[in-house]
């Protein structure tokens, strides 16, 4: 009798954090956790492993440091399933498409501190995504001085030259460069 059951337990799952075969006495730290899932407290375990899309990790893998322990309580999820451990995963960015470490300390950032969506992942790399940013930013600085074209003084057209210069937009750096020189012979 149940021994589909008993194939079950004795069944080893491949880790993704050290990639090993790992058995029951491996996963205590795992099994057995009490997670929030489908709107009632679950006891976790092991089919909801081979199942599920968790992110998990042996007890070997914690131990040396490979992964880090999600804490599921703290994170943003719906049907999408928590994760219960981090380890760094490689990924390719889509701006420069090199591969990058999207690291486990990141991600438990990412997830409980920031409390993004689990199942948001970033879409560049960190150069990239600083770049993206500092564009971001840029733009906003540039409306804010477009805003008022007629009252522009010397080091906002300054500042402006410098923005397009930066954004690469050499024509209309060079085109307030001008004026700067302009307005700087007319004051002198
Ligand atoms: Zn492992
Ligand atoms: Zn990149």
């Amino acid at each position: 009798m149940k021994k589909n059951k008993s194939s079950v337990k004795n069944k080893s799952l491949t880790c993704p954090g050290c990639k090993g075969d790992v058995y029951d006495s491996n996963l205590k730290r795992t099994l057995g956790r009490k997670v929030w899932l489908w709107g009632t407290v679950s006891s976790l375990k092991k089919e909801d492993l081979i199942h599920g899309n968790f992110q998990w990790a042996c007890d070997s893998c914690f131990e040396s440091g490979k992964a880090l322990m999600g804490n599921p309580d703290v994170q943003l999820y719906c049907d999408f399933d928590p994760n219960l451990a981090y380890i760094d995963l490689e990924k390719t960015c889509e701006k420069c498409r090199e591969v990058y470490v999207f690291k486990k300390e990141e991600q438990k950032y990412w997830y409980e501190t920031l409390r993004f969506w689990i199942q948001s992942k970033p879409k560049h790399c960190l150069k990239c995504r600083q770049e993206v940013r500092e564009e971001k930013q840029l733009n906003n600085e540039l409306s804010i001085l477009l805003k008022e074209k007629e009252k522009l003084t010397i080091q906002d057209m300054e500042r402006l030259s410098e923005i397009y210069q930066e954004i690469n937009k050499p024509d209309k750096s060079k085109y307030y460069k001008n004026l700067v020189e302009k307005a700087k012979r007319k004051n002198s």
